[in-house]
């Protein structure tokens, strides 16, 4: 696992919220006014994948609450070391797809490059939980033969940078890979998955917004917010600055069970985000990680779900629920 390294008082605001985020389970359940008779199990729980939050994230909790649909992401259980028949390590086979190092292009027109291994927020369901990140992200040495990828395949229109969080890098190391990027000239667009304009709002600084003005490719910024409730007044503005300089904003979420798995959560967190002006993209069914299996809704549940979903709102803020499944050409779409 990344650690975060010294941080200098010169460092932009959003570098030193990363650093001073939660990684002690402990300072948690204090935080929070938790019984700490939770507290061996979410030792042992983030030995296997550390506690990370923002202190700006757990704010948005409710204190007291053990089953707040914000903690739920974060705070590891131990429900996490139950072993679960299914749940494997590489569940969307990402071992399988690169093209280069770090480069995963398992659809047309479209390539992932892993950027980073970091995030701001380790959520206990996530996919690449598991994933060698150290070993298989295109590190700096390695941006080199990710470029030549990008470069030699025409085909590809759309560059999605991925992680962990590309948000994680510097600016001036996002600049340096956008800088390489805009030279491909068959690059049309830019796609970044990040949380970290929902749970680091810091980050939507000036510095950020200027690469983004300097870029010749067309930005798409694709958030993930699960719940209403972690969409406050700092991330709106968050939300407000990318959007008015040009960037398209999209949510995919994950339908978690005891986070977001009922139509009015799911309904409010859509007119939330589009009163922030994001669209509602992607609702993804579990993928299915060693140590998530707690988070499980089933398909039929699931898809009763979305026939709520779509009887309570307009077409446009109803996401589509998919899943992934190794070696498609696609995300598949599920009732
Ligand atoms: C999800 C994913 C994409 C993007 O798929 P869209 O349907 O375009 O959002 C691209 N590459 C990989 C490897 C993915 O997992
Ligand atoms: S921010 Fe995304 S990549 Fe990082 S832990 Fe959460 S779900 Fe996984």
């Amino acid at each position: 696992m990344i650690t975060v390294k010294a941080i200098s008082r010169q460092a932009p605001r959003w570098q030193r919220e990363l650093a001073r985020a939660i990684s002690d389970p402990a300072e948690l359940l204090r935080e929070l006014e938790l019984d700490p008779a939770l507290l061996p199990a979410a030792r042992l729980a983030a030995a296997r994948f550390p506690l990370r939050a923002p202190r700006g994230f757990v704010a948005r909790m409710r204190k007291g609450d053990p089953h707040d649909p914000l903690l739920r992401q974060v705070l590891p259980l131990a429900a996490e070391l139950a072993p679960a028949p299914g749940f494997v390590t590489d569940p969307v086979g990402d071992g399988a797809a690169q093209a280069a190092p770090g480069v995963l292009h398992k659809y047309h027109g479209r390539a992932l490059l892993i950027v980073t291994g970091a995030c701001a927020v380790h959520c206990r369901y996530c996919f690449r939980r598991e994933f060698p990140y150290a070993e298989a992200h295109a590190g700096v040495g390695q941006w080199r033969s990710a470029l030549a990828y990008l470069a030699g395949d025409a085909s590809i229109r759309e560059v999605i940078l991925s992680g962990g969080d590309p948000l994680s890098l510097s600016d001036q190391r996002l600049g340096l890979l956008l800088a390489e990027l805009d030279r491909v000239p068959h690059l049309k667009r830019l796609r970044i998955h990040s949380r970290q304009p929902i749970v680091l709002p810091e980050r939507v600084d000036d510095g950020l917004l200027d690469l983004f003005a300097r870029t010749r490719l067309q930005s798409v910024l694709v958030v993930h917010a699960n719940h209403p409730r972690e969409i406050d007044d700092t991330v709106r503005a968050a939300l407000a600055r990318l959007a008015n300089a040009g960037v398209t904003l999209l949510n995919q979420s994950v339908l978690l069970r005891g986070v977001n798995d009922a139509a009015a959560t799911l309904a409010e967190l859509s007119e939330v985000l589009f009163a922030g002006r994001v669209l509602p993209y992607y609702l993804h069914l579990l993928d299915r990680v060693c140590g998530a299996a707690h988070f499980e809704v089933n398909e039929s549940e699931a898809s009763a779900i979305m026939e709520q979903l779509r009887q309570r709102l307009p077409g446009y803020l109803v996401p589509r629920l998919v899943r992934e499944q190794p070696g498609q050409p696609a995300k598949i779409p599920v009732g």
